[in-house]
């Protein structure tokens, strides 16, 4: 499709008709001619717009070739890119580049694959909700990223300071949640010998990680307990799924801090 035989490409194959006004090039040197009438229906972030309007004026983008192949095609009414066989990493850059031009289909469509790839990449899931405000993917992601070591989790949401603390105070209600879990019935009311037993494998396998809260039928299956443990089982059971629902949201702590900041002026960390 493209003129150029040979070398890197100067101009996009799909997007050069000369009657497209707005010319925008891509970091690496590829130029992209569109039309202004699409800009305008479909997207409401292109600083550089005014500056591409001009005829022959170029507006250097930062994103590479590659995000703008896919970012421009949602501007136009056909077909769309199927972004399940993107790579992650060109994903996030397309859905940051959708979200930095505001090309409202694209939103769109990367948010569902975000929330398609939270179990695989929660802590990038868990960054582009927050600097979006995207709550929901934000829950969904938090569910996945409590697994991971809270440093980690606050390094990936160094660019949001107000969603760092969030998490750290989130972590703090999990930490409690197990503590609360911890607390196990003294004894099985018959006194039998093999209560002891069972209480330790749940006890390991609640541990001292917060996770282990999102495995509560898989830590009191299988346990072997006597019929005489059965209802001091069942009742700590209930009582760490309560402990684990009573956690609130991680969007809620968010909605927190936003009305602490508006109440006190800009919080700085
Ligand atoms: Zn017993």
């Amino acid at each position: 499709m493209g003129s150029n035989t040979s070398g890197p490409r100067s101009t996009s194959e799909r997007f050069h008709d000369p009657d497209a006004g707005v010319i925008f090039q891509s970091v690496d040197g590829v130029k992209y001619r569109i039309h202004h009438k699409n800009l305008e229906c479909s997207s409401n972030g292109f600083p550089p717009m005014e500056l591409g309007s001009n005829e022959k004026e170029v507006a250097s983008l930062s994103e590479e070739s590659k995000i703008l192949d896919l970012l421009f095609v949602f501007m136009y009414p056909e077909p769309q890119p199927d972004l399940e066989k993107l790579s992650f990493d060109v994903l996030a850059a397309l859905a940051e580049a959708a979200e930095r031009y505001q090309v409202f289909s694209a939103m769109a469509m990367c948010k569902v694959h975000m929330i398609a790839n939270v179990h695989q990449h929660p802590l990038e899931a868990l960054s582009y909700a927050a600097r979006h405000n995207y709550e929901d993917v934000l829950d969904k992601a938090a569910v996945v990223a409590i697994e991971r070591p809270i440093d980690e989790v606050v390094f990936a949401l160094v660019n949001t300071p107000h969603a760092a603390f969030a998490w750290v105070r989130y972590y703090e209600a999990w930490r409690k949640a197990l503590e609360r879990a911890l607390r196990r019935p003294s004894s099985c009311l018959s006194g039998c010998n093999t209560w002891s037993t069972s209480c330790i494998s749940v006890l390991e396998k609640l541990g001292g990680r917060v996770g282990s809260l999102c495995e509560v039928d898989k830590i009191f299956s299988g346990l072997g307990a006597a019929s005489c443990c059965n209802y001091q089982m069942k009742d700590w059971r209930s009582k760490v799924n309560n402990a684990r629902n009573a956690i609130p949201k991680f969007s809620t702590f968010l909605v927190d801090d936003r009305a602490k900041k508006l109440a006190f002026g800009v919080m700085t960390i």
